[in-house]
């Protein structure tokens, strides 16, 4: 039963009109990126609610609230899902893996780290860490392609690091990855709470 039969069956407006108008809403959520799965559980949600909502532009509030609600828990889930699975080897459910800067490095390989912004991201593709995080820009195939030296580049400015007796490069990134994931989880709380002020 497609959505539109279900809401007019939930809420019978089986008229002719109504469902023109369902079309319409169906389209303005598909658009949105809304499925159809979640438009049904969203007129369940509806339904459930103890004050039912009576004339059209109700319904079309309500709707839209109980997405919101369902795409918020969903995100809730996946990121607790996401922090008890296993670290993923190459971006410890961090989402993005930091890399040589690209632009400082030159035509024979070799990579200028002394630079400031000498370290740049690439998305991880191995896992779907950066879609739950939300993680933008260049993949870690893409940029590999690009530059398939650039493990050992890194490796090589570990081992300067330890002979220069400061921490090396790789343990800082991870420090970081775990604040970065952090911040991410706080940030998206913070975005989750202005859709939806309580
Ligand atoms: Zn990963």
């Amino acid at each position: 039963m497609s959505w539109v039969l279900q809401h007019a069956d939930f809420f019978n407006n089986r008229s002719m009109e109504w469902n023109s108008t369902y079309m319409v809403w169906k389209k303005f959520f598909a658009d949105e990126g809304f499925t159809e799965t979640e438009l049904e559980s969203a007129t369940v949600a509806v339904f459930r609610r103890s004050k039912v909502p009576v004339f059209g532009a109700e319904h079309l509030n309500a709707l839209k609230e109980e997405l919101r609600e369902i795409r918020r828990k969903a995100r809730e889930a996946a990121l607790k899902e996401l922090q008890r699975r296993p670290p993923c080897p190459v971006c410890s459910n961090g989402g993005t893996v930091r890399v040589p800067n690209r632009s400082l490095i030159d035509a024979a390989g070799n990579w200028d780290d002394a630079k400031s912004q000498s370290l740049d991201w690439a998305v991880c593709d191995r896992c779907d860490s950066a879609k739950i995080l939300g993680c933008g820009g260049l993949s870690l195939t893409d940029y590999e392609s690009r530059v398939p030296n650039w493990r050992s580049l890194l490796a090589r400015q570990d081992e300067i690091d330890k002979k220069t007796d400061s921490m090396p490069s790789s343990q800082v990134e991870r420090e970081y990855e775990a604040i970065k994931a952090r911040l991410r989880s706080v940030f998206l709380e913070l975005q989750n709470n202005q859709l939806n002020p309580s």
